[in-house]
């Protein structure tokens, strides 16, 4: 179907950062993926290019755009070269909107300049070792001191994508204890230098996909966190956790919906090539009517996704809206990936061949930004059962 979504615009971009990807990313990318990491200094390319600063206003050095289409496309983009940027999504599509919405004036002007260089990388540290469906279970705690110039911050993180490499990281720690009435209550979001003292990066770990992306476990032992560094008002974080994660899920559901068109492409390509029996496998009815099946799941993923670019450029995607459109797109995409992995063979297994990391890199999508499980919950509850 022909795409109504993106005006001339934002296939310029596209233009652009497919040439910068062939140029600066997929010579180096299968280095970065031995080492587990993509270099720091690779961020400042992408800040130079402006990929940071989109929708960052012009005081700030950004370019003052207001749609989050260009984000879409950079998950389009990366997932048709068959290669990941890191942690660069979070430091975009998950840790700006928190800087935008929540900063001071003065804290803009911090950090936002470094934001959209790239010499100043954040993260975001929701997840604990026993906490991460049931965030308000949080034990991270950040005390405030008895001169009430900073905050003593105690506790643990894990999973946090972009933990090596990130300079800032937006942590979530309790303030306060929950009350009986309210479990989310006590909540504050900090934005942690990382060089402070007593914060330590942990293990970076061992993932069976995107591996380019450095996901670390993070600890603070008595981190003396300057009240400057609050994010928004004390004990009110959990409330901006949910007002922000609609737009993480739509980001995870554009990169589903991208994998999945990366994962037909790829299988038709290598349908066409591979010969047996005498005759290219794509011949075979069976081939034609899988391609075609998922090509019917990618259109259907399509439509959704582009109603939810429209929806969220607008400021109207709701948080079921948002859980609907995750959960559909992730576990479609699941299937398709599966679906074209199996017409590559055994080839489909190796490595080196782009669809077996398309497959590992995907299966994430239905367990981070929220489980499907979750969003069955949030859809449920928004149907009043
Ligand atoms: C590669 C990767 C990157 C990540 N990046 C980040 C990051 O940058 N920052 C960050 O803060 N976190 C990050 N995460 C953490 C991620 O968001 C959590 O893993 C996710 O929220 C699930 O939490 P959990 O792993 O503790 O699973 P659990 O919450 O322990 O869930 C275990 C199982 O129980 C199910 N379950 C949970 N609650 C319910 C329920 N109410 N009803 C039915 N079933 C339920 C779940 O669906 C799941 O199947 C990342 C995770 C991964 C793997």
């Amino acid at each position: 179907m022909r795409r109504t979504v993106y005006t001339a615009d934002h296939e310029a971009f596209r233009e652009t950062l497919r040439s910068f990807i062939d140029a600066e990313v997929v010579p180096h990318f299968e280095e970065w993926y031995a080492n587990g990491i993509v270099p720091k200094d690779f961020y400042l390319k992408l800040g130079e290019l402006g990929v940071f600063g989109i929708e960052v206003p012009e005081e700030f050095g950004g370019a003052g755009e207001n749609s989050f289409k260009y984000s879409a496309i950079l998950q389009e983009e990366t997932a048709r070269a068959g290669v990941t940027f890191g942690g660069s999504s979070v430091h975009v599509d998950l840790c700006l909107p928190y800087l935008m919405k929540y900063c001071t004036d003065e804290q803009k002007k911090r950090w936002l300049p470094g934001f959209v260089d790239g010499t100043n990388m954040f993260a975001i540290a929701m997840t604990e070792p026993g906490t991460g469906s049931d965030l308000a279970g949080m034990k991270t705690t950040a005390k405030l001191s008895e001169d009430g110039t900073h905050y003593v911050l105690n506790g643990s993180k894990t999973f946090i994508t972009g933990g090596v490499n990130a300079d800032r990281v937006i942590v979530c720690a309790r303030t306060a204890p929950a009350t009986p009435e309210d479990r989310r209550h006590g909540i504050s979001l900090f934005v942690v230098d990382t060089s402070l003292g007593g914060y330590a990066v942990g293990r970076k770990l061992d993932k069976i996909g995107l591996r380019t992306s450095d996901t670390a476990e993070l600890s603070f032992t008595d981190v003396k966190v300057p009240v400057e560094d609050l994010l928004g008002e004390e004990n009110k974080g959990f409330g901006y956790l949910g007002q922000n994660l609609p737009q993480e899920r739509l980001t995870i559901a554009v990169g589903s919906y991208a994998q999945a068109a990366a994962a037909i492409r790829f299988a038709q390509a290598y349908t066409q090539d591979r010969n047996i029996f005498g005759k290219p496998v794509a011949s075979f009815q069976n081939t034609k009517f899988e391609l075609a099946a998922c090509k019917a799941k990618l259109d259907a993923m399509e439509s959704n996704v582009d109603r939810g670019l429209e929806l969220h450029d607008a400021g109207e995607l709701t948080a079921a809206d948002a859980a609907s459109l995750k959960l559909f797109c992730t576990e479609a995409a699941s299937d398709v990936i599966d679906r074209c992995l199996q017409l590559h063979g055994g080839y489909g297994y190796i490595n080196e061949y782009p669809i077996a990391r398309l497959y590992a890199d995907n299966r994430v999508n239905r367990i981070y930004g929220g489980t499907s499980e979750v969003l069955k919950s949030i859809i449920a509850k928004n149907m009043g059962l």
